[in-house]
């Protein structure tokens, strides 16, 4: 079956989602347009995957609109010596994207099956600096802490307590807080082992669940 070439769909994403919204990082904005976000997206719905709107991945789950991907990405300013940590590995999307932005990426994932495929898929399109482990992020990645950033791709009710142990001194975490239908995302930063906490946007994301 021929590629399609979704470059132009993507460049408007850039242009009007992204850069028209006020995230103006030149290496940020660099990052979008390289990645093929379509790939991250079943085959099914690839045609909406430059849409302006989170997407079903299955299993339940779903990508996020790519304007609140890029919110994120740029609130944790991140740069080549530093590691990030994911929770919700999901469709490999936001992984992707850091590890282009980033010295090395961890990212677990709660859902094997899906933490699985995405791994497949991750490996197939040789993103080397990911490290992913299926898991409950509720307790984070002790044996590779600290991380100088931590996001959160799915909304816990308070911000997990092994997650600020393992965020590195002026570190940061980008999270959403709150039920599922009312959720804002906080940026915390850790100065003089004080976490500092700033409110930023309202948004949907998936809850964090326990595992049983
Ligand atoms: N970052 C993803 C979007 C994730 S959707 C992307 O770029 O596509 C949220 C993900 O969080 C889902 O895949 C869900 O299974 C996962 N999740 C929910 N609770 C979790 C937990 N306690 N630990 C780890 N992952 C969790």
């Amino acid at each position: 079956m021929k590629e399609i070439d979704y470059t132009l769909q993507r460049k408007e994403m850039v242009d009007w989602q992204i850069k028209g919204r006020g995230i103006h990082t030149t290496d940020i904005l660099e990052v979008f347009m390289q990645i093929p976000r379509h790939i991250f997206v079943p085959e099914e719905l690839r045609y909406q995957s430059y849409e302006d709107c989170p997407l079903p991945i299955g299993f339940d789950q779903t990508i996020s609109q790519p304007y609140i991907v890029a919110y994120m990405t740029e609130a944790l300013k991140p740069d080549k010596n530093k590691r990030v940590l994911e929770i919700g590995t999901g469709s490999g999307y936001q992984a992707a994207i850091l590890s282009c932005l980033c010295k090395e990426v961890f990212s677990i994932e709660i859902n094997a099956s899906l933490g699985e495929q995405t791994k497949k898929l991750l490996k197939e399109t040789g993103y080397s600096n990911i490290n992913l482990k299926t898991g409950d992020g509720y307790k984070g990645w002790k044996e590779f802490a600290p991380f100088d950033m931590i996001i959160v791709t799915c909304a816990p009710s308070a911000v997990p307590e092994a997650l600020l142990e393992q965020l590195a001194e002026r570190g940061k975490m980008i999270i959403p807080i709150g039920s599922s239908y009312n959720q804002r995302l906080y940026l915390i930063e850790k100065i003089n082992g004080q976490n500092k906490q700033t409110a930023m946007l309202h948004v949907r994301f998936v809850p964090m669940i326990h595992k049983n």
